[in-house]
């Protein structure tokens, strides 16, 4: 194909995510012409003739074509000069964190964090010499008091869980510059279709690809994305602890991918249709969801998101009760987890955080009667319906 036949071929650069989600990155010439990117499931490759181990490819090194391709089209999506993808979102954050800090440094980390990220900084950062410490992303004015001379880096997450509160992300990345940290947020229940993070200036984008990325509950995969150099250190650390995603769930992650615009307008829509039939339900009694208008972070929400994403958390008073409702879904699925097309329920209290004790929870806002609903992409009619017949008395 020549480009006289094509002349708009040249110069067609798609700006819109849900162009980019499809076509971003793909490898020219298309591998053997096919138009899905095939899977190469080689652990080496041919490497005659070559005199420079820049050249060398193996699967540990994540540069196989199925790699290279999901590199290319993720640093699309988040508008980064580069990205990675890794075993896992705790590989990706681990690969972050650990590209950043050393023995003798302070790291200042969101108090709400996601269980497994909470475990890796206070026991394995910790172990390692490195000082974590807490702070309220909600109350940006506390960063002040906690800054120390070995202060480093400075981590959020762009949601928290399961309360959907959102931080002060602007101020965050403000602090951050005005100190020379650097700034990572894990944007895992956001995406780059609803929020860009680097744009707004943070340095560093996490992701777990394992839920809205993928969206089919079917791999475990991570995300790194930002400056080249930042990525190619996480990548550096990464090839140390063996942590890259086999080409097979690179095949799966860039299939999911490419419905990811889609998937989000209707996780965005059937949350919110979810939130505000539960809002006007007599057996609820509070309903966490930055679309609510009384949302405590709603104002905030709006201006940094372009959609409130899938999550959302009620009360329906007691243990009991919520025993009750999961019992009786029948549409919905039990499970923990989010960001696949099925919509999933879970209780916090049992599940994110089980590990804490009644007075930890409590101060969380992690009540006993606390449901989670990571609402996926069915029929909104039939999840309010299923909703309606779980929570009758
Ligand atoms: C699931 C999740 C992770 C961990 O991702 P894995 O793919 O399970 O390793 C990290 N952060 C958030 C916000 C998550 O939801």
């Amino acid at each position: 194909m020549t480009d006289h036949q094509h002349p708009d071929n040249q110069h067609l650069d798609p700006q819109h995510l849900d162009t980019l989600v499809i076509h971003a990155g793909q490898s020219k010439p298309r591998l053997a012409g096919a138009v899905v990117t095939p899977i190469v499931q080689s652990a080496t490759f041919d490497f005659s003739g070559a005199h420079d181990g820049e050249a060398l490819r193996y699967i540990r090194y994540h540069n196989t074509p199925n790699h290279e391709v999901l590199h290319a089209r993720l640093a699309a999506l988040e508008n980064a000069e580069a990205a990675l993808v890794v075993a896992s979102g705790m590989a990706a954050i681990a690969a972050g964190l650990l590209s950043v800090l050393s023995a003798g440094d302070h790291v200042l980390v969101q108090d709400s964090l996601y269980g497994g990220t909470a475990a890796l900084v206070d026991q394995d950062l910790a172990r390692l010499g490195i000082d974590v410490e807490r702070f309220d992303g909600r109350r940006a004015e506390q960063l002040e008091a906690r800054l120390r001379p070995t202060t480093r880096a400075i981590y959020t997450e762009a949601l928290s869980n399961p309360l959907v509160l959102v931080a002060d992300h602007q101020a965050i990345i403000a602090f951050a510059r005005q100190h020379g940290l650097v700034s990572m947020i894990d944007a895992t229940f956001a995406t780059p279709i609803n929020f860009q993070p680097l744009d707004l200036g943070y340095d560093l984008a996490l992701h777990s690809a394992t839920k809205y990325l993928n969206g089919h509950s079917d791999i475990v995969a991570g995300v790194v994305a930002g400056q080249r150099e930042r990525v190619a250190a996480a990548g550096t650390v990464m090839r140390h602890l063996g942590g890259a995603l086999d080409p097979h769930a690179c095949f799966l992650l860039e299939r999911g991918l490419k419905t990811l615009a889609l998937r989000m307008a209707r996780h965005n829509a059937n949350a919110l249709a979810i939130a505000r039939f539960l809002a006007r339900h007599p057996a609820v009694r509070a309903v966490h969801h930055p679309g609510l208008e009384d949302h405590p972070d709603h104002a905030r929400a709006t201006r940094l998101f372009r959609g409130y994403g899938g999550v959302l958390a009620f009360d329906v008073g007691s243990d009991e009760a919520a025993a009750r409702l999961l019992d009786r879904l029948r549409v919905m699925v039990v499970a923990p987890s989010l960001g696949g097309v099925e919509t999933l329920v879970s209780r916090p209290k049992l599940t994110s955080h089980a590990g804490l004790d009644p007075q930890q929870r409590r101060q969380l806002g992690i009540t006993d009667g606390l449901v989670r609903i990571a609402a996926g992409v069915e029929a909104p009619e039939d999840l309010i319906r299923d909703l309606e017949q779980a929570l009758a008395s």
